[in-house]
């Protein structure tokens, strides 16, 4: 799975944390511990506003959901987000997307060890 990643489109995330959830539930991961994180940057006072997102950020301890995937199924979080903004797949295809989906979008490669 090394060529594998995650594409997310923070631009749309509403910070539900259902990403969070799924993926705590899919690996039985204790309360505390996280496989994807969702982050707060902002509020912040810029020229034309105020910008403030949430942003899902994958850990250490994701490892791309192999054994969903192996089975046949996709990532719990990209299930299960309910802005379906998480995409899964090939890298090389996840970032023919980006120039579509604009700056806020972030693509995580799984760990090194995959
Ligand atoms: S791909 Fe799987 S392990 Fe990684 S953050 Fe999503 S649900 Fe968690
Ligand atoms: S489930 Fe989707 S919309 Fe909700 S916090 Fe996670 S990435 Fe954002």
């Amino acid at each position: 799975m090394s060529n594998i990643g995650l594409l997310i489109n923070y631009e749309w995330c509403s910070g539900c944390q259902s990403c969070e959830i799924a993926c705590r539930n899919e690996h039985g991961y204790p309360l505390g511990t996280w496989g994807i994180k969702v982050e707060d940057l902002g509020p912040l006072e810029m020229e034309n506003g105020i910008e403030f997102d949430h942003i899902p950020i994958p850990t250490s301890y994701c490892d791309m959901c192999q054994d969903r995937v192996q089975a046949g199924g996709i990532p719990s979080c990209a299930l299960h987000c309910l802005s379906n903004i998480i995409e899964w797949g090939p890298v090389e295809e996840l970032a023919k997307r980006l120039p579509e989906l604009g700056p806020k979008t972030n693509i995580f490669l799984p760990k090194s060890d995959l």
